[in-house]
């Protein structure tokens, strides 16, 4: 099957990407539940989170705070909230989302932004990040 992320990560298909580093890239979900709502994958292949070894897992979780201080800082939200489902695409990712409320955290409604939209959060978040 197609691994759509895999496409992202060798630029074969657009996205608006937050945070780049050898292992691991972070970018806006297309269909995000509120906006700054951003996958973060490991760049190896592999399909169930857990299935990634012990040392890829602990740095994608550091590189989860990472981003996570960055979508903070660029929404003023409470919390932002981590989610790992993976139903959909084959390649494991974590949903970071900028949470105010917990109806935030409602993955069967998804909202379109306009490319401008995504471009700008995309910039903000990206400027607001540590790297
Ligand atoms: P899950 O596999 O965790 O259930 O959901 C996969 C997530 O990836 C969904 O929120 C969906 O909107 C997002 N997604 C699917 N295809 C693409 C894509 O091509 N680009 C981006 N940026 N996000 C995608």
């Amino acid at each position: 099957m197609t691994d759509i992320f895999l496409k992202i990560i060798n630029r074969e298909i657009p996205a608006y990407i937050v945070y780049e580093d050898s292992d691991f890239l972070a970018f806006l979900d297309i269909n995000p539940v509120v906006p700054g709502h951003t996958l973060l994958i490991p760049k190896v292949c592999i399909d169930y989170f857990y299935d990634l070894d012990n040392q890829t897992l602990s740095n994608m979780i550091i590189c989860s705070k990472k981003i996570s201080e960055g979508i903070q800082k660029t929404f003023h939200c409470k919390k932002v909230g981590t989610a790992v489902i993976g139903l959909d695409v084959k390649h494991a990712h974590m949903h970071l989302i900028p949470l105010n409320a917990v109806e935030d955290f409602n993955f069967s409604k998804h909202i379109q932004l306009p490319q401008h939209e995504m471009m700008k959060i995309c910039n903000n978040i990206k400027n607001n990040i540590n790297t």
